[in-house]
């Protein structure tokens, strides 16, 4: 063989890879982007997820993408108690709607697994990191696990509502699974994945189950990522955790301290955003779903 031929084959996988990176970059800094508040959507600005009419407007936004997926949009509409059943008598239930799809498994098949992230934010925060990170990261794996040719289990593709009040949305959908008596698999949440000041790439997995930790563990090793296992239950995996679901939930470094500064304040923005340590996150947890949908 040529030397020149053997070149050719050596750097052309280099150059994909680069190359479905970077596209994987623009495609992600487009939705923070527009999530955020920096690029405008339908002539409209989504700076904040958190008030009944910002949260609408979130909603439309992620049902409009998903329709680009060529999937059906659909809403959990749900009315919450308050914990305290004494504030119940004084404020009303809450009251949210998660958004969610399902990409169906290329075989008849009644297993799902759970992707989920949060998309409201705190009053007056354009939320880039938490949580545009964790809504565009699962966008994007559910995006690249269309391609594939084979799928043993069904996704469910869902952006919380009112994880910033007592999980709520996630609760309310860990109930609604229940209720259907739906297989699950396993569930994945995403919250605030964006910031690598130490430019270490690691990230943190939060309580997974047994199972679910030996698979990431194992994909791990295979490309090369670095994690820390946590004990963290604050957000929404805790929600499917307590009804007995195997979860886990995936950060940047919260415990360990490298973590967004900026996180539920006016200055979580578009440009905190480290979009190749998100790139790399999103390559991690695609691989992980492939590897578990390959079996
Ligand atoms: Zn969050």
């Amino acid at each position: 063989m040529k030397l020149s031929y053997i070149l050719l084959i050596l750097i052309v996988p280099i150059f994909n890879i680069h190359g479905q990176q970077d596209s994987l970059i623009r495609e992600q800094q487009q939705m923070i982007g527009e999530l955020s508040g920096k690029y405008e959507w339908n002539g409209k600005s989504l700076n904040a997820r958190s008030s009944s009419e910002e949260r609408n407007l979130a909603r439309d936004y992620l049902k409009d993408k998903i329709r680009s997926l060529g999937l059906e949009p659909k809403e959990h509409t749900y009315l919450m108690p308050n914990l305290n059943p004494l504030i119940d008598l004084l404020f009303a239930p809450f009251k949210g709607a998660n958004v969610y799809t399902i990409l169906e498994a290329t075989e008849k098949i009644d297993e799902y697994i759970v992707l989920g992230a949060h998309f409201d934010t705190e009053v007056g925060c354009p939320g880039a990191i938490d949580n545009g990170t964790g809504v565009t990261l699962i966008f994007s794996v559910v995006k690249k696990l269309q391609s594939l040719d084979y799928r043993s289990k069904n996704i469910i593709l869902i952006f919380f509502d009112q994880e910033e009040e007592e999980l709520v949305g996630s609760q309310a959908f860990a109930r609604h699974l229940k209720k259907e008596g739906l297989k699950i698999h396993s569930v994945h949440t995403v919250d605030t994945i964006g910031w690598d000041a130490d430019g270490d790439g690691t990230v943190e997995l939060e309580l997974p189950s047994a199972e679910l930790e030996m698979v990431y563990t194992q994909v791990s090793q295979r490309i090369g990522q670095t994690f820390h296992l946590t004990r963290v239950n604050s957000t929404d995996h805790h929600s499917f955790r307590k009804l007995g679901y195997p979860a886990i939930g995936l950060t940047d470094e919260y415990v360990n301290g490298d973590y967004a500064p900026y996180k539920d304040t006016p200055q979580d923005i578009y440009e905190t955003v480290n979009f190749e340590f998100l790139a790399k996150s999103t390559v991690f947890v695609y691989e992980v779903i492939k590897e578990i949908i390959n079996q």
